[in-house]
């Protein structure tokens, strides 16, 4: 049940109280209170959510997709009416900006309006008489209860790349929030249900490490989603597919841009200035390294100085807000323990956002814009994720040090080219070590109708999220071949059959 501070789960078409006795704070990151408790799951209530949901399955899956697709038009419908009470929970418990809380739900909705093509997309393939007299088909049909485990920076979109995809194919499915920002996904899961999904269908289970761990091993769930944190993706992926699930795991980045000594500096700095500190730097595809060719980086830190400055650091409510606070204070020191690091290093810190103090809200986990110069591949702040308001330059001689430097990185997230020549930017595309490139576009998040994910230690598993790989993990294929001979016997065959 959800009071006025206690957050439960949602199993089987209705809100459940907790029965484990445990239980997390959940904060308000711009005054620092504690807002709710969120429930920590034991066993009951997992194996309540995971029995709703596998007994919801075989009705589920037997549904025509016309018909779910029909329940995802009318939960886009919902979801747009309910934008502004869904993007005002993400602010007053992640503490990210209100417009980009909206904009987060905007591109949540672009999956729900892909998974209502869930009749064309889940078409198989087929061919007639493969041999004589023969038909033979394939079709992709439901895996059965999915798990979706997510981060705390995108509350709901995040479980949007997954459910609506995973139900749409016939699924059902358990959500894992992160327990720091809960309640968004109790509010979808309502909508899901006034949107005429069966119950079962969607559960959400509230919980840490050990709710994660009871879902991986529950012989009845039968693939997992995880977004997070690299180690966490990494553990799970190894985790899961030991126990014999499906499994993709998108884990950490340290996205570069590499910016060329012919780009438009204008551009440039616009783009930095809200790849970097936008969502006050806690985004998977935020940009945290500037590579600066040649030149540029005197320029760049010119230009960015008195930007940096003059960044709207507020309450995420307040509109003129650029900026607010990063989510929890155990989040706010690891961020200033990685500032005091490359301090030490011997990096330049241009600009210290340590000392940030917000009039009225001084108990907040508010931090301001630093930005550190000379940055080397062996400190600490470019090799590891921050996850805060920290932008990092690193100078290079040239483009092939450039990619070089990205290509040598154990992350492979999302990267960005800013230059005004076609060939360097097509070279760039081509050669980068990256699952997301943009060229002249700082965070390049592919839309609903492509795929979303990274390479190398950003993701652990065959297939990205959302679009057309999404339709593939949450399906499988099945092949029929089919023949209705004429009565006469044609004897036995011993020999490989070869239709022909
Ligand atoms: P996290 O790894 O701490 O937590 C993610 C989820 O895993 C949460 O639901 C959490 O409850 C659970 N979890 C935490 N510790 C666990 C453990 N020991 N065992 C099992 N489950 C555990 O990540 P976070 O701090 O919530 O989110 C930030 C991270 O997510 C960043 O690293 C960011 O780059 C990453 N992220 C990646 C993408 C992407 O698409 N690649 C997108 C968003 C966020």
């Amino acid at each position: 049940m959800t009071t006025q501070n206690h957050i439960g789960h949602f199993i089987g078409g209705r809100h459940v109280a907790s029965t484990s006795g445990r239980s997390s704070p959940v904060f308000n990151p711009a005054d620092g209170s504690v807002s709710a408790e969120v429930a920590l799951a034991g066993d009951s209530e997992l194996n309540a959510a995971v029995a709703a949901a596998h007994a919801a399955f075989p009705a589920w899956s037997a549904t025509s997709p016309l018909r779910r697709a029909r329940v995802m038009f009318r939960f886009k419908e919902l979801m747009e009416q309910n934008a502004a009470r869904l993007a005002a929970l993400i602010t007053a418990e992640h503490g990210k900006v209100y417009t980009d809380a909206q904009g987060e739900v905007a591109r949540g909705i672009e999956v729900v309006e892909f998974a209502c093509g869930i009749p064309q997309l889940m078409k198989g393939e087929y061919t007639e008489q493969v041999g004589k007299g023969i038909d033979a088909w394939t079709m992709r049909q439901a895996l059965g209860v999915c798990v979706g485990i997510t981060p705390f920076n995108f509350p709901v979109m995040v479980p949007m790349w997954m459910f609506p995809m995973a139900i749409a194919c016939g699924n059902t499915f358990i959500l894992k929030p992160s327990e720091r920002d809960p309640s968004a996904s109790l509010l979808m899961a309502e909508l899901l249900t006034e949107a005429g999904l069966p119950d079962g269908v969607f559960n959400v289970l509230q919980g840490d490490k050990d709710a994660v761990n009871g879902l991986l091993e529950h012989p009845d769930v039968r693939a997992v989603s995880f977004v997070g944190s690299t180690p966490i993706a990494q553990a799970i992926y190894a985790h899961g597919c030991a126990q014999g699930k499906r499994v993709q795991a998108l884990g950490g980045a340290k996205n570069h841009m590499v910016v060329m000594p012919d780009a438009d500096l204008g551009q440039t700095v616009d783009a930095l200035m809200g790849a970097a500190f936008g969502s006050a730097g806690e985004r998977c595809m935020a940009i945290s390294v500037v590579v600066a060719v040649g030149q540029v980086g005197d320029q760049l830190v010119e230009a960015l100085l008195p930007r940096l400055r003059a960044l709207k650091i507020a309450h995420g409510m307040d509109p003129a807000a650029e900026m607010g606070p990063v989510v929890t204070a155990a989040h706010k020191d690891k961020i200033i323990g990685y500032i005091d690091e490359g301090v030490a290093a011997g990096a330049t810190l241009a600009a210290d956002g340590r000392d940030f103090v917000l009039p009225g809200h001084e108990r907040g986990f508010f931090l301001g814009a630093t930005l550190f110069d000379h940055v080397t591949p062996a400190m600490s702040i470019y090799r590891e994720e921050i996850f805060g308001p920290v932008l990092c330059i690193v100078r290079v001689p040239d483009f092939g040090a450039a990619l070089d430097l990205v290509n040598s990185h154990e992350f492979g997230n999302g990267t960005a080219i800013y230059t005004r020549d076609g060939h360097t930017a097509r070279e760039f595309s081509h050669r980068v070590q990256v699952g997301m490139v943009g060229v002249n576009v700082p965070i390049p998040v592919p839309m609903a109708f492509h795929s979303f994910g990274g390479w190398k230690r950003s993701l652990f598993g065959d297939h990205h999220a959302h679009g057309p790989e999404s339709v593939r993990f949450y399906t499988r294929q099945k092949a029929i071949t089919q023949r209705w001979p004429a009565s006469t016997a044609a004897g036995a065959e011993f020999a490989m059959p070869t239709m022909i």
